[in-house]
C-alpha cells in the first residue's frame, strides 16, 4: 500500500511539530474548500514520534482529485501555516 508523506508543516504551535510533523499518521479533515489538518493541536508540550516522519492516515475531503476511498493518492503533501493541505484541488 502506498502512503502519502507530509514533507513539511508550517504550524509551529502544533504539539506534533518537531522540525516537521511527528504524528504517526494524521487525518485531513475540514470542509469543502478548506482541507485542514484534523490532527493539529496547540499545546505547550510535544507529542508524537521523536522525529518527523508523518503520513496521512485518512482524508475526509472526498471532493479532492487526489482522494480515493478516503485515502490520498499523492506522494507527499505540505501543510501550510493555516493548517491546510497544499495539494487540495477540486476538479
Ligand atoms: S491532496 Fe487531497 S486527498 Fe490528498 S490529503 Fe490533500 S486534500 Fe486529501
Amino acid at each position: 500500500m502506498k502512503t502519502t508523506t507530509i514533507d513539511s508543516c508550517a504550524i509551529s504551535e502544533c504539539a506534533f511539530n518537531n522540525n516537521g510533523c511527528s504524528a504517526v499518521a494524521v487525518t485531513i479533515a475540514g470542509k469543502a474548500n478548506d482541507a485542514s489538518c484534523g490532527t493539529f493541536i496547540a499545546l505547550n508540550e510535544h507529542g508524537g514520534l521523536p522525529v518527523a516522519h508523518a503520513t496521512i492516515g485518512a482524508c475526509q475531503r472526498v471532493e479532492c482529485v487526489h482522494n480515493h476511498q478516503l485515502l490520498c493518492d499523492a506522494a507527499a503533501i505540505d501543510v501550510n501555516a493555516k493548517a491546510d493541505c497544499s495539494l487540495y484541488r477540486v476538479a
